[in-house]
């Protein structure tokens, strides 16, 4: 890391290019801030094609979602954006200094405040031939794409506690659902019974494989070799945050390891703020984690302009 000071210090510096990041970052600079928006480049929704529910924006490529986000923001004085990844976040004299590094090439920036917006990574379950139909035929958010899938004879996919709970909001949109936990125990026997009252089969068996072509998924074979039609559904991944390169800092963290905030984006480190899905209860959709971005930058703008003794209350 180079040991020269940097010349800039910036206001806001926003961790995170998704759309909480995005959000917060124009907000602020329209709030005629300095706004040094960083972000590595690896959206949580890479893996599909179209987004769909965020308002006049309906199926739009999350790619150009952010392309579009990213030139509005740039458009303004004050913001400067940097492909990079934040490595580590400390306290220093000026405020807090970010030391990034993508591909050996390393940056440093210091910045008064900093928003943490680097949201979540998911791991899907272990099955083969999944990954290759994640995004396509199956999915993961069931509000964001459940319409996509009505009527269809879909599967839905998890080793986690929920899973009864996620075929039931999936009813919703087919009558024709399978559930299947790949060998874990996570379905209780009370609720096989209410799931088989309302037409739906809890199928325990491990998944060999989805199997599929070039047009989607077909089925799903079981270890015993038996297929079963599916056109693709729903899987529930594991999330976690990565949120490491805070660690310097010590903010407070909640059981599922993201950052705990007050009503307004506060962490517990002063000056330190979260939005979008680094914070509780994790998983959303575009247009919360860019509402949230919206509420956060207010609320620092609030901060930065200070004056009263406690500005707790102060944002409507
Ligand atoms: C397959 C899939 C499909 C989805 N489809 C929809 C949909 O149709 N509609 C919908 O509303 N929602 C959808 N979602 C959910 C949506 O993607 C999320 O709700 C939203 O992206 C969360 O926004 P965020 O800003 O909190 O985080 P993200 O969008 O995940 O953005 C976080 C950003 O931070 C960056 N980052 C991480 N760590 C660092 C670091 N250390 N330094 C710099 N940058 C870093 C990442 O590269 C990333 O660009 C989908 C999710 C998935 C997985």
């Amino acid at each position: 890391m180079t040991s020269e000071a940097p010349e800039t210090v910036y206001d806001v510096a926003v961790i995170g290019g998704g759309p909480a990041g995005l959000s917060a970052a124009l907000n602020l600079v329209r709030a005629r801030r300095r706004v040094l928006l960083i972000d590595s480049n690896r959206p949580r929704n890479s893996a599909t094609l179209l987004s769909h529910g965020f308002l006049t924006r309906d199926g739009i490529s999350p790619l150009e979602l952010r392309r579009l986000g990213r030139e509005e923001f740039l458009g303004y004085e004050g913001a400067e954006h940097r492909m990079t990844m934040v490595q580590s976040v400390t306290a220093g004299p000026d405020g807090f200094v970010l030391d990034c590094e993508l591909r050996k090439k390393t940056s440093r920036a210091v910045a008064r405040t900093v928003i943490a917006a680097t949201g979540l990574q998911e791991t899907l379950p272990d099955i083969p031939g999944l990954r290759a139909f994640y995004g396509t035929s199956y999915h993961s958010c069931i509000e964001c794409d459940g319409y996509d899938k009505r009527d269809q004879p879909i599967a839905v996919i998890g080793e986690h506690a929920d899973l009864a709970q996620r075929a039931l909001l999936l009813s919703q949109w087919s009558d024709d659902l399978l559930v299947c936990t790949n060998g874990a125990d996570v379905v209780r026997s009370l609720d096989e019974e209410m799931l088989d009252s309302r037409g739906i089969a809890v199928d325990r068996r491990v998944i060999a494989e989805i199997e599929g072509g070039r047009e989607g998924a077909t089925g799903i074979r079981f270890d015993d070799g038996t297929v079963v039609e599916r056109s693709g559904g729903f899987v529930r991944p594991s999330w976690s945050s990565e949120l490491g390169y805070l660690a310097p800092l010590g903010a407070d963290l909640d059981a599922d390891e993201l950052l705990v905030v007050d009503a307004h984006g506060r962490t517990s480190v002063p000056s330190l703020y979260a939005a979008g899905e680094t914070t509780g209860p994790g998983p959303q959709q575009l247009i919360v984690a860019a509402g949230i971005g919206a509420a956060v930058a207010a609320t620092i703008n609030r901060d930065l302009v200070g004056g009263l003794s406690d500005l707790s209350d102060a944002v409507e």
